[in-house]
């Protein structure tokens, strides 16, 4: 079968590898062999083939945004053959602290497929059954959108804000927009704040997001005065970058939520009166569940979620090997890659 590999930072080859049955990995007991259909290309990706991923071991076989039809299944698992799935990539021990609470989405021994283990970008992989969800009423591009949707709709539920919040997302990449689109499922009233005019102007043309601001000199009163100085209930954070994540604090409205998506390597800190005063709720958010699996697939069902304005780029196995290092660099236009097998 064919893999793209990165074999080290700055370069993809696609390679010719032995498929799992050829190299003796048939599917084991609860486990189960599928052809992957499609992959969605993610900043993980793009921050992989540039070297900026702090923990990863190459060559690697990237892809962590999936969909596949069920090929072959090991002893005790039930899914039909030619069953088309979504991929939960976060592989889980089922054993630990967090799995044990079913949060498999923060398991101590988490393995993600793409990035701790070889991933999609290839034709076949062998993954544990309770990873995968019938795509159901989905077509297979569409199921390969779930999972990068999923982290937003993960950290609108983690908010436990009410219907009706006012929620500010802060950052309106993919995973920022994914945030959005949620929290306006969730009932949420949702404005932007970024520091890409092309990026708000889609968020608003395209998508409807009408409220937002962009960064610069007097965005801090901006966002302030519009909610006559009271913030926001719900702040969602989804840039990557430690001072942005710090100049956060301020929007949260007293009594309010602080959820933060993006993960940065840098500390960060605030002042404990502006937290302690508002009775702030500090949140990490992390990956996704199987419920928020589950929520995005029957939302996208339900013709809520705008995929095809999405799903801006498209390419082959073969092709990404040259776009996706060209992507990387060039993100005008670009909201979602996505590589079809
Ligand atoms: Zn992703
Ligand atoms: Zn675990």
């Amino acid at each position: 079968m064919k893999a793209l590999v990165c074999l080290e930072p700055g370069r993809l080859e696609l390679q010719e590898r032995p498929a799992p049955l050829s190299a003796g990995l048939a599917p084991g007991p609860g486990e189960v062999l599928i052809d992957i259909s499609h992959i969605g290309i993610c900043g993980t990706d793009y921050h992989i083939w540039g070297g900026k991923h702090p923990f990863l071991a190459y060559p690697r076989v990237m892809g962590h945004e999936l969909s596949a039809t069920v090929r072959q299944g090991g002893e005790g698992t039930s899914l039909a053959v030619g069953t088309g799935v979504i991929v939960n990539p976060y592989i889980s021990c089922g054993s630990c602290i967090a799995c044990r609470a079913g949060k498999a989405n923060c398991c101590t021994a988490i393995s993600v497929l793409g990035v701790h283990r070889d991933g999609g970008m290839c034709g076949q992989l062998v993954v544990p059954e309770r990873n995968l969800y019938p795509a159901g009423a989905l077509n297979l591009r569409d199921a390969a959108m779930v999972e990068f949707l999923a982290i937003g709709a993960h950290a609108v539920r983690r908010s436990l804000a009410p219907k009706g919040a006012r929620a500010l997302v802060v950052g309106i990449g993919p995973i920022g927009l994914g945030a959005a689109l949620f929290a306006r499922i969730a009932g949420f009233e949702v404005t932007l704040l970024d520091a890409s005019a092309e990026r708000l102007e889609f968020a608003a043309d395209k998508l409807g997001f009408g409220q937002s601001v962009e960064l610069g000199a007097g965005s801090n009163e901006e966002l302030m005065r519009r909610t006559g100085g009271e913030g926001y209930e719900v702040v969602f954070d989804a840039t990557g970058n430690a001072g942005a994540i710090m100049n956060g604090f301020r929007f949260v409205a007293h009594g309010g939520a602080y959820v933060l998506i993006s993960v940065v390597k840098d500390e960060i800190s605030f002042a404990d009166p502006e937290f302690h005063k508002r009775e702030m709720m500090l949140i990490g958010s992390r990956n996704a569940t199987k419920v928020d699996f589950g929520h995005v697939t029957a939302s996208i069902a339900a013709g809520l979620v705008p995929l095809d304005l999405l799903a801006t780029h498209r390419t082959t196995l073969e092709g990404a090997v040259e776009d996706l290092p060209r992507w990387a660099e060039t993100k005008s236009g670009l909201i979602k890659a996505i590589i079809e097998i």
